[in-house]
């Protein structure tokens, strides 16, 4: 509908009332939009027009065509969605013909066959990916998804439905074989290993597990877990088994029941760490230096009880151990303070730190072997 000047000047002519120049300055400004151009036509200033405009609440206004089976009406503006490459920034149908248009017209077979053809097609689903990427990245419209999410989840019903949807039997297999795939993709696991090695992580799983474990609730559990006669059973055969066949792990036990030792001389504790946090070398690298002071015979099947021992050229004793933070501890614990040593010969050493016998790694196994 084109904005004739002329035609409207003729019009004006034959306007007799307040209520008929309404109407149609109401139609020019559908047609024109512009202020100044109707204020020429209607031989008045645009401050007038301006007023009227006001007066029947135009400028709130946009006019849908497709209103009102096409005759079109004026619709409020926030009836409209948004379209950017438009001067007004608003799309040329209000919502509800909009949607009404579209549910007749992809109602139609073979419409809807072509829209699925088109949907499934490789380059398309590509293309959504990256539009729907790009879309949902933007801070606002996370922010209109996270309100929308609120406030439909905010209502008890969709809370209840979608409960039960979850829950069942055919959802929680969907949900299983979906995760399934998706944490075996490398670039999924890699993403997550990232994730959970950043320094900000591992503080915050410790801090969780720290809170987690002081409940009393949690201790009760792990008590009673623990107290049951095959838990321990399987507990302390794990243990052995592992102290028998990694050549690593008596000398890690004996080093952490040893420290321990040392500390409640003191009154102290580990405080749950781990040893491997403040010795200022390696299991491996002390397994190397002790391997260099061997002495013939030595090998790592006879660092036992009754084989050979890691003996403190300076004794533990002679030193004050109150953390594992504390200078004495490095030194008792410096590489150049240790070396291997047969039993016999650690007997007559006579200090009181002394390797553990079996019955001693007996009731280890249940506290240091659940630290790991
Ligand atoms: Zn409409």
């Amino acid at each position: 509908m084109k904005w004739h000047k002329h035609v409207f000047k003729e019009r004006l002519l034959k306007i007799n009332t307040r209520d008929e120049a309404l109407v149609l300055l109401e139609e020019a400004y559908r047609k024109c939009f512009d202020v100044n151009e109707i204020a020429l036509a209607f031989n008045t200033t645009s401050d007038i027009i301006t007023k009227y405009l006001i007066e029947l609440d135009i400028f709130n206004k946009k006019f849908c065509y497709k209103c009102d089976d096409g005759a079109g009406a004026w619709c409020n503006k926030d009836q409209f969605s948004k379209n950017s490459s438009h001067t007004d920034g608003l799309r040329s149908n209000c919502k509800s013909c909009t949607n009404s248009h579209g549910k007749q017209y992809y109602a139609k077979p073979e419409v809807k066959e072509a829209h699925k053809e088109y949907l499934s097609k490789p380059e398309t689903i590509e293309a959504r990916k990256v539009w729907y990427k790009e879309y949902y990245s933007k801070p606002e419209a996370i922010e209109v998804r996270k309100e929308y999410h609120k406030e439909y989840y905010s209502n008890p019903e969709v809370n209840e439905r979608e409960k039960e949807r979850r829950s069942k039997p055919e959802a929680i297999e969907a949900r299983k074989e979906y995760n399934k795939e998706y944490y075996s993709k490398l670039e999924i696991k890699e993403y997550y290993k990232e994730r959970r090695s950043k320094p900000e992580a591992i503080e915050a799983r410790k801090e969780y597990n720290k809170e987690y474990r002081s409940k009393p609730e949690t201790k009760e559990a792990r008590k009673e877990y623990y107290s049951r006669y095959e838990v321990r059973e399987r507990i302390k055969a794990r243990f052995k088994e592992r102290y028998n066949t990694d050549i690593a792990f008596p000398l890690r036990i004996n080093i952490s029941s040893r420290v321990n030792q040392s500390l409640k001389v003191n009154n102290t504790s580990k405080m749950g760490k781990s040893i491997s946090e403040y010795l200022p070398y390696t299991i491996q690298e002390l397994m190397n230096h002790l391997e260099s002071k061997f002495l013939p015979g030595m090998t790592w099947d006879n660092h036992s009880y009754y084989g050979w021992h890691v003996d403190h050229k300076k004794p533990v004793s002679s030193f004050k151990i109150t953390s594992m933070e504390c200078e004495e501890f490095q030194e008792c614990w410096a590489l150049k303070n240790l070396q291997p040593l047969w039993s016999d010969d650690n007997w007559t050493k006579s200090n009181k730190y002394e390797e553990l016998t079996d019955e001693e790694l007996d009731n280890l196994s249940n506290e240091e072997f659940l630290k790991d």
